[in-house]
């Protein structure tokens, strides 16, 4: 049976939670799973701050000549309070001092005398973050499963979590199958190809943040077969195996995972290009037999094995999509399956199809600014419909 994508995605979540934590340190925690959640010790701003470097004062004194009382730097605590027709001299980040209630723009005075200023301007804003505003002490900041991209590590430094609790990185194997395979330093011979899945697989896996190891390629033999997948099923969380789940007379992957009591939870999936994808698990780890042709590979990484690798550390993965106008009208005859297609934004911002040969047809992806899925069903999107693309 051929399994909608959608209930493929959910066998594939449901099948795994989160495996353990661990602490590492806030320079190398870019791209980890945050494994709990982080609360602020402090008040963000701590005090009220100085959002310009002008003079701290009273705005009932804006229309006056004010005499500057002290000059106070970023990090130093005012010596005073600001009284009538009094200002300090202050600086962006500055601590505002007492009785101040907004600081007036550099910009924005003239000086008539040594230690005076006048206000020029017609009206101000306050100027001043008010403590605690952005953060209180006690909040929570960032969210289990959070993906810690730059702008979270910030947060994390501003509250002080220097050793976040993250999400073990999976690890996971890569093996090619296929007689015709040659890796690719080497010259293949006349009925041969270069092995790219394994590469690319291998870069899709550590892209997001998990650990690859590269098994190389093996020959379609049930003994070659066997062999690696003992080694990688007790070495790995998580094995992908790149072609031989087909129905050609040599794709032997799916019994011999089952040999290797893989249980085979779907084996065909409404999806073009990607159809042949077995699914399976067993005691020692996770399986995902992916069809050869290197897009496909490419696809069903992207729609399956990267959601479930994420799940493994507890995020929920959500793809980028931007949408746009399909340029021109798009049809197709048959309808079963979910397609995706190379598209590119054009000049004037629309959607259009690039030059597709199919599944084999890796060099096409690399010109695409992203995938259409034209879904099961669904067998024309007219030009000028605003379209989903996934980013990849
Ligand atoms: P299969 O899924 O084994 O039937 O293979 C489908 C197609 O993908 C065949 O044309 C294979 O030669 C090709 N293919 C399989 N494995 C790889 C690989 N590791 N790198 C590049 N192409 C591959
Ligand atoms: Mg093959």
């Amino acid at each position: 049976m051929m399994l909608p994508f959608e209930k493929a995605l959910k066998i594939v979540l449901n099948s795994v939670g989160q495996l353990s934590t661990e602490r590492v340190n806030i320079t190398g925690a870019a791209n980890r799973i945050l494994a709990e959640d982080v609360k602020s010790d402090m008040d963000i701003p701590p005090f009220n701050k100085a959002a310009m470097d002008g003079f701290a004062c009273r705005r009932e004194d804006l229309a006056n000549e004010l005499t500057v009382v002290e000059t106070i730097p970023a990090g130093m605590l005012p010596e005073g309070i600001i009284g009538p027709n009094q200002c300090a001299k202050i600086m962006t980040g500055s601590m505002v001092p007492q009785g101040a209630d907004c600081v007036i723009m550099k910009e924005y005075v003239e000086a008539p005398t040594e230690n005076t200023v006048r206000f020029v301007a017609e009206e101000t804003a306050e100027n001043i973050c008010l403590k605690g505003e952005d953060i209180k002490a006690g909040d929570i900041v960032l969210r289990k499963g959070t993906l810690l991209r730059p702008q979270h590590i910030a947060v994390l430094a501003s509250v002080g979590d220097t050793q976040p609790s993250v999400a073990t990185r999976p690890r996971v194997g890569v093996i090619a199958t296929g007689d015709e395979l040659v890796e690719p330093t080497l010259k293949p011979g006349v009925s041969q190809i270069r092995n790219s899945n394994s590469f690319q697989l291998v870069a899709q896996v550590e892209n997001m943040g998990a650990v690859a190891a590269n098994y190389g390629v093996v020959k379609d033999t049930t003994d070659a077969i066997d062999r690696v997948f003992k080694k990688a099923f007790e070495q790995e969380d998580v094995v992908i195996v790149s072609g031989g789940v087909s129905v050609g007379d040599y794709d032997i992957v799916k019994g011999m995972l089952k040999e290797n009591d893989v249980k085979l939870l779907f084996e065909k999936v409404a999806v073009k290009p990607g159809r042949p994808m077995v699914f399976g698990v067993s005691k020692k780890a996770f399986c995902f037999g992916l069809p050869g042709n290197p897009v496909s590979t490419f696809v069903m990484f992207e729609l399956l094995v990267k959601p479930f690798l994420y799940r493994m550390m507890g995020h929920n993965f959500k793809p980028v999509v931007s949408y746009r106008q399909l340029e021109k009208t798009l049809t197709r005859k048959k309808m079963e399956r979910d397609s995706w297609l190379p598209v590119v934004f054009t000049k004037n911002d629309k959607v259009a199809k690039i030059e597709y040969h199919g599944s084999a047809h890796i060099n096409a992806l690399c010109e695409a600014d992203g995938l259409l899925c034209v879904p099961a069903g669904v067998g024309e999107i007219k030009e000028g419909t605003s379209v989903a693309v996934r980013q990849i």
